[in-house]
């Protein structure tokens, strides 16, 4: 291997077709042949980064290793690749122009006209190499984030337009569109995807391959006249269409053999065995499960299952090795009260009290957390939901009424949950929490040893507050002890009640660091409490 090969996924038509879902599944056919892959993703945003939007707009914000506030689909990177991402695998127009600036005021481009083309261009197109001049990878996919035709991914879409010319055969784009089904006519219509690819062309580039997302199988006749329409080879017409997994994407694209169609056009020998046998064993386990586990997410963004993503496939990905289908229930903080609470959580077999920021639905958390502990409930609270579990046990355990966050109540009389030190003095928002991956000592004695057989482990971060050291001996003389402790700081990253079977809280969060092959040991553990209990 010589080169590194850059391979484009853009889309077309309309957004959420599943663009970080197709690039996640050829970046993993790509690695069963044997290559070494990674996936970034180009978002046209102004943002600097997704940390500091609200999850109704685009969802859960992801946190990479090295500490990034990342859109949502380097989890599905992760997840299918079962290898970490890092802050260059998510580039964002504000951070390209930043950079930009940042050069003009140095006086770097000698008293020229700084420009869309080529200044604007030339920044994207050295952070889309930054990856590949590593050269620790065969492959980098880049999903540009949008849809080709948004006034933002112009200047994305011209280079890679200058880039197809400039590394010729080591590159190569891949475009998603979308075939509607028009029910009256009983007929899919392909000319949104003509339409696009025309858009696409006008800007200079043509695609190699073209994935069709359909909600059916398409006919072949159909694939055949796409290809003719858009000068695209035949083969190289892919369908994706609905299915119950996203995780059988990748079965569905091998069968088309999209992995070999691609290495045949970048000039590479299609020989090497695709190997995806722990893969199919995942979703073996899924499609033969006959129990179900019913687990609850009490949350306040219920109503946008991506606000909380990467949760949601933890608990499948652990469900499905425990040999279980997930029925996963999505309960409204903001709704939950102590009158509904036997009627909505009294079925569960699992209750994951969500991450969350600010006052609105804590309330209903609370109630929850109190459900679970007092009728013993395997309970899972993550980042705020831990903090919620330290609160609940504060008031109704150790009686102290006045006990919150300061984050809820800045003058609380217990701070039992205050902000951190060093954050203080901060002013700025965005990229100032406790990011990333940071060390925890595990307890030998604990649910959480039980579950990573390890004193040692790293999660990732992303909070303010923490846990108030002060009250430490309190809390654990009234049966709620500290398991998990940051080594350099003493920050309590783990609580757990003991006398309970399976109540346990984490600062971080575990669920960004669990993938189909290599599920996270908490949530295999609490699944594992949840169906043995109630299953
Ligand atoms: N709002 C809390 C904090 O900042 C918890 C954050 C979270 O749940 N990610 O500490």
């Amino acid at each position: 291997m010589t080169d590194t090969k850059y391979i484009f996924v853009t889309g077309g038509v309309v957004s959420s077709l599943g663009k970080g879902i197709v690039a996640a599944s050829l970046g993993k056919l790509l690695q069963a042949r044997g290559y070494k892959v990674t996936i970034q993703k180009f978002d046209p945003y102004i943002n600097i980064d997704p940390g500091t939007l609200n999850p109704y707009e685009h969802g859960e914000c992801y946190v990479t290793e090295d500490g990034h506030e990342a859109d949502l689909d380097l989890g599905h990177y992760e997840r299918f690749l079962n290898i970490p991402t890092s802050k260059a695998n998510n580039i964002t127009t504000g951070r390209i122009y930043q950079n930009v600036i940042d050069k003009e005021r140095k006086g770097d481009f000698l008293g020229k006209t700084v420009q869309v083309v080529p200044h604007i261009t030339d920044e994207i197109k050295r952070n889309i190499m930054i990856l590949g001049k590593t050269g620790k990878y065969d492959f980098v996919i880049t999903e540009i984030g949008g849809t080709v035709g948004d006034i933002e991914s112009l200047p994305y879409i011209e280079s890679v337009r200058q880039l197809r010319w400039e590394l010729g055969k080591n590159c190569l784009c891949v475009h998603l569109t979308y075939v509607p089904y028009i029910a009256a006519a009983k007929e899919v219509k392909t000319k949104p995807t003509q339409h696009s690819v025309k858009l696409l062309q006008e800007q200079g580039v043509q695609p190699n391959i073209l994935v069709l997302r359909t909600e059916k199988e398409l006919p072949r006749n159909i694939c055949r006249k796409v290809a003719l329409f858009c000068n695209v080879d035949e083969d190289a017409v892919i369908q994706s269409y609905d299915l119950p997994s996203i995780y059988k994407v990748p079965v569905i694209l091998a069968e088309q053999e999209m992995d070999k169609i691609v290495l045949q056009k970048m000039g590479m020998s299609p020989d090497s065995q695709l190997n995806l046998t722990r893969w199919k064993k995942f979703l073996d386990n899924m499609e033969t499960a006959e129990k179900t586990v019913t687990i609850g997410l009490v949350g306040k963004y219920v109503e946008l299952p991506d606000a909380y993503k990467s949760i949601n496939e933890s608990l499948l990905q652990a469900a499905t090795y425990h040999k279980h289908k997930l029925d996963l229930r999505f309960i409204h903080s903001e709704k939950l009260n102590e009158q509904n609470v036997v009627e909505l959580l009294g079925d569960l077999d699992g209750i994951v009290v969500a991450p969350g920021f600010g006052q609105r639905g804590i309330e209903g958390k609370f109630v929850a957390l109190k459900y679970a502990r007092e009728n013993d409930r395997p309970a899972f609270g993550i980042c705020l939901g831990m903090q919620c579990m330290v609160i609940e046990f504060a008031r109704n355990v150790l009686g102290w009424a006045g006990a919150n966050s300061t984050e809820m109540e800045p003058n609380a009389s217990l701070r039992v949950i205050d902000l951190m030190e060093e954050q203080k003095h901060l002013t700025f928002m965005g990229g100032s929490m406790r990011l990333g991956a940071y060390d925890c000592r595990i307890k030998k004695d604990s649910k959480a040893y039980d579950a990573y057989k390890s004193e040692l482990i790293r999660e990732r971060h992303r909070h303010r507050y923490e846990f108030n050291n002060e009250y430490k001996k309190q809390f654990e003389s009234k049966g709620m002890r500290c398991t998990g402790i940051n080594p350099d700081t003493s920050l309590v990253e783990v609580v757990e009640i003991p006398e309970l079977k399976w109540y346990l809280g984490t600062q971080f969060h575990p669920e960004y660091n669990s993938t189909v092959v290599s599920p996270n040991p908490l949530f295999m553990s609490f699944i594992k409490a949840a169906v043995e209990n109630y299953g």
